[in-house]
Order: C-alpha cells, then sequence, then structure tokens
C-alpha cells in the first residue's frame, strides 16, 4: 500500500461498469418470491377484487400481465434493451474519498442511475411503458408530474417510440420551476398546469377555488380521467408504486448483483430512499431474492422524510391512490389518501402510500423503515457532493444520509460491512433546495400525532 491508494482487502477498481454484452436480458418479479402472497387489489366501488378487465381502460394489457404476473424473470424486449444501451449498464462506483472521510472501515458503493439522459432511474419504467403502449396501438399516455422528474422521463420515452405524451403539471410547480416543464416540452410532450379546465376534476377544483396551486393528486386525477374517456386511443401512465414499475427497475439491482461480484464484495446493507418505492426496489429485489432462496442475511433500509412517514408512522391498510379516490383499493402503509405532505423540497418523497410489495415485506420484517427530517438529509448531501463531486437529489440524500449512518455505526464497532445504495437522481435541476439548505432557510417540519389522526381518518373502511 504505498502508491497512495486507499487500502482494501479486494481489487482496486473502484469505478465499476459492466460492458454492454451484461446488460439484463429479464427483469427480476418479486411477486414469485414473496413469503406470502399480496392481499387482492379491490376495485373502488364494489371492494370486490379487480380484474385485467377493470384495468383494461387505463393500461395496456402487456402492462397488466405484468402487473399480476407470478413468473419469476420476464424478458426484456429488445426495442427495450437497445434504448437502455444510452446510458445502461450504470457505473458502480465505490465512494473511496466518503469512508475516508467518514474514517469507517466500511467499503461504501453506489449505482449511479443519475448518469441515465432524464437524470434519475425513472427511464428504466418510462421506455418500458412507452414500449408497450405503442404495442397495442396507444396513441397518447397521460401523466401527472409533480417536480417534473417522473414527467421528462416520460416524456423522453414517447418521443423514442413516437407517442404523444399528455402531461398534467402541478400547477405551482409549473409556475416556480418553467425550466423543468421546458425539459418536457424539449422532447415533444404537451404540458398543461394542473387543475386545469380540460377535465372534470380540474373544473370541479376549480370552481370551488380558482387560485388553487394544485397537487399530485389533483393531477392524477386529471390524467386518469383524459385516458378513461378517451375510447382507448390514450392510456395512463404511474412512475412508482405499481408492481410492473418496480419490476422494470429491477435492472438496477441485476447489474449491481455481477457488478459486487467483480468488486469481489456482497452487501452486508443495501439502502435507498422512497416515494413509492420504485428504485429502493429495483436495486433491493435482487439481492432479497438471494435472502429468500439462498440464506443471505442482508439488511435492507427504506429511507423516507420524517414528514411524509408512511412506513415509519403509517397504517397497513386498503387505501386509494389518489386524492379523489377514483384509483383501486391497495393493502399499503398509508397516511390516509388525502394527507398532504409538507412543502420539503424531496418532491419524489411526497407521496401517502408506498407500493404494495414493500409494504408487505416491510410488514413480514425483511424490510428496515427508517425516517429522517430534510435538513439531515441535506447535510449528508452536501458532504458527499464535496468528497465524491456528484450533487445528489434531495430525494436521494436520505439515502445518503442513512448510509453515513451505517458507516459511523460501523467505525464504532470497528465492523468491515459493505454497504450498497441507489443514487437514483442527480440534483441539478434541484439547486434551489440546496441554496435554501445553505442559506440556513429550511425548515424541519414535524409530524405530530394529531396531524396523522386527522389524516388517517379518511382511510376507508373495508
Ligand atoms: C421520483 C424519484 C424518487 C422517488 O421515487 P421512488 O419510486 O420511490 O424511487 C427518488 N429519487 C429520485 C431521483 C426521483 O426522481
Amino acid at each position: 500500500m504505498s502508491n497512495g491508494h486507499p487500502s482494501t482487502n479486494s481489487n482496486e477498481d473502484f469505478r465499476i461498469v459492466l460492458p454492454q454484452s451484461r446488460l439484463p436480458t429479464h427483469w427480476y418479479n418479486i411477486l414469485a418470491d414473496l413469503p406470502t402472497p399480496l392481499p387482492p387489489v379491490l376495485h373502488p366501488a364494489t371492494r370486490q377484487p379487480i380484474t385485467p378487465a377493470d384495468l383494461a381502460p387505463l393500461f395496456p394489457m402487456g402492462l397488466i400481465e405484468q402487473e399480476v404476473s407470478s413468473e419469476r424473470y420476464i424478458p426484456i424486449p429488445e426495442a427495450v434493451r437497445d434504448i437502455y444501451r444510452l446510458w445502461r449498464p450504470t457505473p458502480l462506483i465505490r465512494a473511496v474519498r466518503l469512508e475516508k472521510a467518514l474514517d469507517t472501515p466500511a467499503h461504501i458503493y453506489y449505482k449511479y442511475e443519475g448518469s441515465s439522459p432524464s437524470g434519475s432511474h425513472k427511464l428504466n419504467t418510462s421506455v418500458a411503458q412507452a414500449y408497450y403502449n405503442k404495442l397495442e396501438g396507444v396513441q397518447r399516455i397521460s401523466t401527472e408530474t409533480g417536480a417534473g422528474q417522473w414527467g421528462s422521463a416520460l416524456a423522453i420515452a414517447g418521443d423514442f417510440f413516437k407517442i404523444a405524451i399528455e402531461i398534467f403539471m402541478v400547477k405551482i410547480s409549473y409556475e416556480q420551476k418553467p425550466y423543468r416543464r421546458s425539459v418536457m416540452q424539449t422532447y415533444g410532450a404537451n404540458v398543461t398546469p394542473s387543475p386545469s379546465d380540460r377535465t372534470n376534476a380540474g373544473r370541479t377544483i376549480l370552481a370551488r377555488n380558482p387560485n388553487s396551486t394544485g397537487s399530485l393528486g389533483i393531477a392524477i386525477s386529471e390524467a386518469v380521467e383524459v385516458a378513461a374517456t378517451s375510447g382507448g386511443t390514450t392510456k395512463y401512465s404511474l412512475g412508482s408504486v405499481l408492481n410492473h414499475v418496480l419490476l422494470h427497475q429491477t435492472v438496477v439491482g441485476q447489474e449491481a448483483l455481477e457488478g459486487m461480484a467483480e468488486a469481489g464484495e456482497y452487501p452486508d446493507v443495501v439502502i435507498g430512499c422512497v416515494g413509492g418505492g420504485s428504485n429502493f426496489a429495483g436495486l433491493a429485489y435482487p439481492f432479497l431474492y438471494k435472502n429468500l432462496t439462498e440464506g443471505k442475511q442482508t439488511r435492507f433500509i427504506a429511507v423516507e422524510p420524517s414528514s411524509c412517514p408512511s412506513l415509519t408512522k403509517g397504517l397497513y391498510a386498503y387505501d386509494f391512490g389518489d386524492t379523489v379516490g377514483l384509483t383501486p383499493l391497495i393493502k399499503m402503509y398509508t397516511l390516509g389518501h388525502d394527507f398532504e405532505p409538507a412543502a420539503i423540497h424531496a418532491g419524489g418523497l411526497r407521496y401517502h402510500g408506498m407500493a404494495p410489495t414493500i409494504s408487505a415485506l416491510v410488514r413480514s420484517g425483511h424490510i428496515e423503515p427508517r425516517a429522517y427530517t430534510q435538513n439531515a438529509c441535506f447535510e449528508a448531501g452536501v458532504m458527499f457532493a464535496r468528497q465524491e463531486g456528484i450533487i445528489p437529489a434531495p430525494e436521494t440524500t436520505h439515502a445518503i444520509r442513512a448510509v453515513i449512518d451505517e458507516a459511523l455505526a460501523a467505525r464504532e464497532t470497528g465492523e468491515k460491512k459493505v454497504i450498497l445504495f441507489n443514487l437514483s437522481g442527480h440534483g441539478h435541476f434541484d439547486m434551489a433546495a440546496y441554496d435554501a439548505y445553505l442559506a440556513g432557510r429550511l425548515v424541519d417540519n414535524g409530524f405530530s400525532d394529531a396531524d396523522l389522526v386527522k389524516s388517517l381518518a379518511t382511510v376507508p373502511q373495508v
């Protein structure tokens, strides 16, 4: 160890990029391996288990089949793999400088999903979703976006597959973040501030409050309505939560498995931030498979904001996915479907519910949930940027906070823990948030028991 490199027990390749010949050929479907089957999804009106036909107005059959499939491995179409090749496999990087700064014996690895053209993991599913819609002759896809990350990813995918993209963007973001809108428009998407007068849902809200600045729940209602009333030409798309979305993200974890093997290591702890759960599941599930079937004992930590603590403070119950109550009822950890999270900067983590598979695996003890306040997260994000050079998205700083705490715990016990996390996106679109943090203007919003009682009161009795 005289060459100035930090010491390591494994080989000294700190940045592992698999060749494109090793791009995954299949997605991994955890529904095949869950310790107990998921509770059924219920129709919002009849409260009976929904059928594929109930979902057909909103989603193409290819995606509905994936939503309920029990096949362990589902082939990735070549047309989707061809587009994945634009940025995949993504690099697996060992954060050696961060390890040194923390003076920890832990080895810290991250999968860098911010290296995609849209700057986050979301393109892994938007490309697949656009493909299956195109295959079935759908002409247009409607969706909602809050801060714009999902809208941008779907806009790119729509452009690649020549399918029109209709985005309802929460009005406050539309006005405050005009360049996010420009990103989507550059790829040819049509962007409407929500609430709008284009839908019944939007008109109802505006009649009640002409100055409404919108919410994700309202934008979902508008996008769903546009698809449901289109006579089949338009379908709806969601960027997280659903089984098929998490499925598409498993390219991340499968590549990470191979990358870690190249590094000669295996993670003791896998960490990700959770909004609806897709980036966490995408990295974690291929490793969780090894816990479930091969006796591995990796820990899995899902990190959420203290001000939107669905996993750590919510109820495991049937609830709606949207605010208005149009979507099917899903058994999940929820804070109540009309819960309005504080305006924290990690916009992608402001969702009242959680993916059903993550919810079930938290319930069964396979995944540990954890919550942090935003100042603690930005502190971790800035430390990471100053050591590793990458400015993480505000969402991702939640994962990094947990990584740093685990690495510091390893320093206390002297254990050489191997920690792996998903760097779900870069923060270049979020400099206003960093600006507020650096100026000491970030507020740590509390979440009182009274808030909780109030928001849980709207969870339907099923
Ligand atoms: C959308 C987003 C998230 C949260 O969504 P998940 O489905 O929970 O992954 C996290 N990080 C980034 C960068 C995002 O854009």
